[in-house]
């Protein structure tokens, strides 16, 4: 239940400031509170999908057991109640008062349906003995039909005073009582003939008959009666949706709450002060995801600082790899914990509340509905244009990159100029790009600032240091990372040819192919030309001593 709330504040966080700081007051109180925190969260975990369960039970396609389990559900709300019965924040305030602890439910089906109860509910074998006597008498009936039989046969020796009357069974006549030739005379006038054999003879009579019935019955008539009683315990609970439902609800809420307060308190995530501002400013914020899928390196935190005014949008260059993509997300992902009531990722978080957040990240193409990965991209952009307001914060992650260059970085600009103006959209916007063409955009417009991420280099190898800088980058190091990539050495410096052909001011690509001369074929009678094979022939290595053959090496060495 925790989880579907937990997606369903996801999807919808909340502009609503005080209710922002509801949530945030009860985390907080669970944050710093670990026993009470543990102790919920022990209690939970005992508690069922009470909500699917009570779909299954207004349907009537609940079965005995999922009685069983809400009832067991039940049981942990006592405790829960008193776990949270001291809290001082109004949001668990509320959540207490709206959980109502369901005896009468509970109580209901404790004493109807027994502990394990049959998956199937047409065979009987469910309800609990005593609480309902009409079942208990048949039931007593079918189990104790040898009994019934014995106590019959012995009335009515003692009535007859026949001593070897018997009571049988067969499938023709059922139950009879059979009483030999000799004792024949003795026999009361209401029993009625059925049957005679040569030393015997068989009769039934009206009580027989009734017992027998009752015997035979009993089996179809338990199963019948189980069903429904069954059936109206179900109803009666499903007559209870709401004030379940309402229970149900208030778990659900707990649970996220105290989730949240678990992750918070696991990952060191702050409460960030949420406002109407207009400006984001975080300290050391982390990325919540990448953070915790790292082994080998810790993560590098940065800060972020957006406005409306002279920080609206930030440009951001840097290699690939860098962490451009990681940077714009986590801010992403932080407003939206913080508009979702949760703590986020960072050492200091004030956070003026967006209207909604849109993003164009990632590179994915929608084949099967007809469309490539640059029309995906430039549906979104669309989208976001159409859509955001100046309350609005947007990540855009490489804008241009799926066309050809020059059209790529047109779009990119254009859609900069669009978002960067205050007449026109003025949103705060992160804008990572390769284009750097459009880092002199700080100057040319209002409110646009250069950062880049920096790296180390050294040689042909580069260090990524993860920190966000004011400042364009220089260069993307797109060939140094194909290198760390494992892409061939002869494809890295035929690449290093050309851009230098590129970056030397030839603005088209070589028009010629180079000769591949990188490993010429061994000619066998060139090498065996060679004088240091013919001086490796002339040795005679039975003659040569260590000293001789090292000299020889050395020889050979310098002739190469
Ligand atoms: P490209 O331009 O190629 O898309 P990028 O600059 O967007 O690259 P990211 O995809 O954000 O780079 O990051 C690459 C990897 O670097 C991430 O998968 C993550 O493992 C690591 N990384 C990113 N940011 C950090 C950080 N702050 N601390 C530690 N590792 C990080």
């Amino acid at each position: 239940m925790g989880k579907r709330l937990i997606r369903s504040w996801l999807e919808h966080p909340l502009m609503n400031i005080s209710t922002i700081n509801n949530r945030q007051s009860a985390v907080e109180e669970l944050v710093n509170d670990n026993m009470l925190r543990l102790e919920i969260t022990d209690n939970l975990s005992g508690i069922f999908d009470i909500e699917r369960l009570m779909t299954r039970i207004v349907y009537g396609s609940a079965n005995a057991r999922d009685l069983r389990s809400l009832c067991s559900a039940i049981t942990n709300l006592p405790s829960i109640a008193n776990l949270i019965a001291g809290c001082r924040s109004s949001h668990l305030k509320l959540v207490f008062k709206n959980l109502d602890m369901l005896e009468d439910i509970h109580n209901l089906i404790d004493s109807a349906i027994i502990e394990e109860p049959p998956f199937t509910v047409r065979e009987g074998g469910m309800i609990k003995q005593g609480y309902n006597a009409e079942l208990d008498t048949v039931t007593s009936d079918m189990n104790n039909s040898k009994y019934i039989l014995a106590q019959i046969e012995a009335e009515e020796r003692e009535k007859t005073g026949i001593p070897k009357l018997k009571v049988g069974y067969n499938k023709v006549f059922g139950y009879f009582i059979e009483v030999t030739n000799s004792y024949k005379s003795q026999v009361p006038e209401n029993y009625i003939r059925k049957q005679t054999l040569t030393n015997c003879e068989r009769y039934i009579t009206p009580d027989l008959k009734e017992i027998e019935s009752r015997i035979l019955g009993a089996k179809d008539r338990s199963v019948a009666m189980e069903y429904a009683i069954f059936d109206s315990v179900r109803t009666t609970v499903a007559d209870n949706l709401e004030r379940i439902q309402k229970t149900a609800k208030a778990i659900a809420t707990l649970d996220v709450l105290v989730s949240f307060a678990n992750v918070a308190s696991d990952n060191r995530y702050v409460r960030p002060e949420v406002n109407q501002s207009g400006s984001i400013v975080i300290k050391d914020s982390r990325h919540p995801v990448v953070e915790a899928l790292l082994k080998d390196a810790p993560f590098v935190p940065n800060d972020v600082n957006l406005d409306n005014k002279g920080e609206r949008v930030a440009i951001i260059t840097g290699p690939n790899m860098a962490g451009k993509s990681t940077y714009m997300r986590q801010i992403a992902l932080i407003v939206l914990l913080a508009q979702m009531g949760s703590f986020v990722p960072a050492s200091y978080a004030k956070i003026g509340i967006v209207d909604s957040i849109f993003t164009r990240v990632g590179a994915s193409d929608d084949l099967a509905s007809g469309q490539s990965t640059f029309m995906v991209e430039m549906n979104e952009v669309a989208n976001i244009v159409k859509n955001a307001t100046s309350r609005s914060l947007l990540i855009l992650d490489e804008i241009g990159r799926g066309t050809s260059t020059f059209d790529g970085m047109s779009i990119a600009r254009a859609v900069l100029e669009y978002c960067a103006d205050k007449k026109k959209l003025g949103a705060k916007t992160l804008f990572a790009t390769h284009y750097h063409e459009l880092t002199v955009m700080e100057d040319l417009l209002d409110g646009v600032k250069n950062y880049s991420i920096a790296v180390k280099k050294r040689g042909d190898d580069i260090t990524f240091l993860r920190r966000i800088i004011p400042g364009g980058a220089d260069d993307s190091y797109g060939i140094e990372v194909a290198k760390l990539a494992g892409v061939p050495n002869s494809i890295i410096s035929r690449a290093k040819e050309i851009l230098a052909d590129l970056e030397g001011g030839k603005s088209e690509l070589p028009k010629k192919v180079p000769v591949v001369d990188d490993e010429p074929q061994l000619s066998l009678l060139g090498a065996a030309q060679s004088p240091v094979i013919d001086k490796i022939k002339s040795v005679d290595l039975n003659t040569l001593t260590p000293i001789e053959a090292m000299n020889l090496l050395y020889e050979l060495k310098n002739m190469i």
